[in-house]
């Protein structure tokens, strides 16, 4: 294997176990979309239905079939927004959508498609979903049509994870709208918060369900939660290892300069592999727990790392490397980015490994 991550289960179902505690009488929702945050919406969707996770969130369609495919037959729920022409398949395979417009509500009853929809109002987000007005003319296009398949409301919060009093009286604001919203009597389920608003909010909102991503894998608002335990490592392996027999440039652009004298270790992993081009000369991995830079470009494919005194005879060609574990909000930093980014920006070639921590 040339660079693989580690996932680990039991810390995975520690962190949904911590996850359901702090939520007391509400429901969580698992949020598996963009193949559960890269990570791998079949085996994650599985982990959480051992936890007693019975509702899952995608973001298109072809994520909810490719769990229907693996024999999931709980909620499914498509957020992302689904065009018109996607309708009969997310009836064929009995996915539920969020619905953002009155248009799509008459095109369903106009084609008399039979799809579970959860209504998305617009508390603050500025993305989609009804207004007030909007929600005015559904409830009498409801009444007048006896609609029945409205089961869901649902609100998206903006700031939830931000730590100063405008995003607290914003998002209070945002919470007061969502738990204003009734009058629909075929709602069932009534969700508002993500990782987010479980950490910060959990309580002031009278949904019945959450929407938990980021922080099933221990993370919020760029912090470590404490309490939760890390969930993913991103490891490579040495390809080649030199000592330079006179001062020279390394990688595209001769961007970093080493003398003659340093060791070079190049790394099998590159930014298609999700290891990051913005992290050149920035960033470090650990190779036996010492921090090794990154020296010059990333390149697509491999990036090279001087290394420190301490390692040299310690290191051979084929030794594990770590690109990241416990510092991928560090990473995430470095590379100007933000650790959602940095999770579904890992390669498709770069193999998922479930371990399960023996106790
Ligand atoms: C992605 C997403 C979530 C999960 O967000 P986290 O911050 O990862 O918890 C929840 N709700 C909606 C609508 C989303 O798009």
């Amino acid at each position: 294997m040339r660079a693989w991550l580690e996932i680990n289960l039991s810390n995975f179902r520690w962190n949904i176990k911590s996850l359901q505690e702090k939520i007391g009488n509400k429901k969580l929702i698992g949020v598996v979309k963009a193949n559960a945050y890269g990570m791998g919406a079949v085996r994650l969707t599985r982990e959480l239905k051992k936890c007693g996770v019975d509702f899952f969130v995608v973001a298109t369609v072809e994520e909810g079939i490719e769990l229907r495919n693996e024999g999931i037959d709980d909620n499914i729920l498509i957020l992302g927004g689904v065009f018109n022409e996607d309708l009969k398949l997310v009836e064929e395979y009995n996915l539920q959508i969020a619905l953002n417009s009155l248009e799509q509500l008459k095109y369903i009853n106009n084609q008399m498609l039979n799809i579970k929809c959860h209504l998305k109002i617009e508390t603050g987000m500025g993305r989609v979903g009804f207004n007030d007005l909007d929600i005015k003319l559904l409830k009498k296009y409801i009444e007048k049509n006896k609609v029945k398949n409205i089961v869901g409301v649902y609100s998206h919060l903006s700031v939830s994870d931000e730590e100063c009093d405008e995003s607290y009286s914003y998002t209070e604001n945002q919470v007061k709208k969502f738990n204003d919203f009734e009058g629909i009597d075929t709602i069932k389920y009534r969700h508002l918060l993500n990782s987010g608003g479980i950490l910060n909010y959990c309580g002031e909102d009278n949904g019945n369900y959450v929407r938990a991503g980021i922080i099933q894998y221990g993370i919020c608002g760029e912090k470590y939660i404490d309490g939760f335990k890390p969930v993913v490592k991103f490891k490579s392996k040495i390809l080649f290892i030199k000592v330079l027999a006179e001062d020279s440039d390394i990688s595209y652009g001769r961007t970093a300069h080493l003398k003659k004298g340093d060791m070079v270790a190049t790394i099998s992993a590159g930014y298609a592999d999700g290891f990051r081009r913005s992290i050149s000369n920035k960033g470090f991995i650990k190779i036996n727990g010492v921090k090794c830079f990154v020296t010059g470009r990333v390149c697509m494919d491999m990036f090279m790392v001087k290394i420190p005194e301490v390692l040299k005879n310690k290191i051979e060609v084929g030794n594990e490397v770590t690109l990241y574990d416990d510092n991928i909000i560090e990473v995430a930093k470095l590379s100007d980015t933000i650790t959602y980014e940095i999770f579904t920006g890992i390669g498709k070639r770069v193999k998922r490994i479930y371990i399960e921590e023996k106790l």
